[in-house]
């Protein structure tokens, strides 16, 4: 069972926010309403100005990928690792949500991080929500209602840091010229959803080991409700990250046409051995899947060591012709039993990770980010390395 410190002081601090009373989008029509496709339900608050996301829901999704890689010049950059960086502004992550826990203790801390990434040169925001589960959260004694709140804040955090970020920029208020010219770049909100493994937080989530009893109506029915929820609160795509099994792959595909979102989706793949993934599943197999399904618009690997990924990309290539995503993490260890990272023979150091990049994206990724235990610098130093014209006025 779950465990948490405080459950009644945190459901105070719940409260006492602004999540609770958040404003309802109520619809007088509700027929007509539930006739629209998920996407087209969302607040419009979430949307970005006067970029080239806003009209996104309208598009057919893999239109809105392909606007998007144009407007950013062919390749985008995503953010690097939400938990090492929140540590570093001395968040304690200790604790079965992970840095989930952050939405009711220190949602601030979240939105600084986004900004920090932004600040970096990140194309894309990944929310943080991908440990973040109703049922975890029911576990952690919130209502369901409580927990759907805390999904929709993990998406409203990220909207309000590209907002303020995007203000900064306007007007000229920026800290640097650095930050100023990064102004003009598209900025996507992406919604994590992580595997049922990150639910679990017994290391299965790098296994995809779920035993047997867990079958593909299993999975559908834990993501289901999540999936919905976080799609209405209006962000530009759904990220579905490390995925270990082939099985919760299907899952996925089934769940976006089941709901009619019309929303761009990712999908994305671990591997510990750079052939398949976590699982022992066929990477090949995988992919094919995803490339199946209309609203799956990239495919990629993330939260695995950098020495895989050149490989990892060419049998992606080989299965798929849609944009690949590469956000590995930096070559360390995750060790389940003691929850923490550990040094690995093989891990990079920030700067053999950055001379990968050029590689990764000669071989054909187009979208290059970082996963855990990568920082700003990490994705600073790959907007550098793709061009990014916006950095290249040096602080
Ligand atoms: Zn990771």
């Amino acid at each position: 069972m779950l465990q948490f410190c405080s459950f009644e002081s945190l459901r105070g601090i719940l409260e006492s926010t602004a999540i609770n009373g958040r404003e309802e989008m109520s619809f007088a029509t509700g027929f007509v309403a539930a006739a629209l496709p998920l996407a087209l339900l969302s607040p419009s608050s979430c949307m970005p100005k006067g970029n080239v996301a806003m009209g996104f829901v309208t598009s057919h999704p893999a239109a809105v990928i392909r606007e998007f890689l144009e407007e950013a010049g062919g390749c985008a950059v995503i953010d690097g690792g939400l938990a090492t960086q929140l540590e570093t502004h001395g968040a304690d992550l200790n604790d079965p949500l992970w840095s989930a826990h952050c939405l009711f203790s220190s949602p601030d801390l979240i939105k600084k991080v986004h900004l920090d990434y932004l600040d970096a040169g990140a194309n894309i925001l990944i929310t943080a929500s991908y440990q973040a589960t109703i049922q975890g959260f029911e576990s952690g004694g919130f209502s369901a209602e409580q927990g759907e709140d805390l999904l929709r804040k993990c998406i409203d955090l990220a909207c309000e840091a590209r907002r303020i970020y995007e203000d900064r920029c306007s007007e000229g208020s920026c800290d640097s010229a650095e930050n100023c010219f990064s102004s003009k770049r598209p900025i996507l909100v992406a919604a994590s959803v992580g595997p049922y493994g990150a639910y679990l937080a017994d290391g299965s989530e790098y296994s995809g080991d779920y035993g047997k009893d867990v079958t593909l109506e299993t999975l559908k029915d834990f993501h289901r409700r999540r999936l919905h929820v976080l799609v209405k609160a209006g962000p530009d795509l759904v990220a579905f990250e490390t995925i270990p099994c082939k099985l919760e792959a299907q899952a996925y595909i089934e769940l976006l046409e089941e709901a009619n979102i019309e929303i761009p989706a990712w999908l994305s793949f671990s591997s510990k051995d750079g052939i398949n993934i976590a699982s022992g599943d066929s990477l090949a197999e995988c992919v094919s899947i995803a490339d199946s399904c209309k609203k799956v618009v990239a495919i990629g690997i993330n939260c695995t060591p950098p020495r895989y990924i050149h490989q990892l990309i060419l049998s992606i290539r080989d299965v798929s012709g849609k944009p690949i995503i590469i956000y590995p993490n930096s070559g360390e260890s995750y060790d389940p039993v003691e929850k923490k990272w550990v040094e690995s023979t093989g891990a990079a150091a920030d700067e053999d990770f950055i001379s990968y990049i050029a590689h990764w994206h000669e071989a054909g990724a187009s979208l290059i980010g970082g996963c855990c235990r990568t920082t700003p610098n990490t994705i600073r130093a790959i907007a550098r390395t793709l061009g990014k014209n916006y950095l290249s006025v040096q602080k």
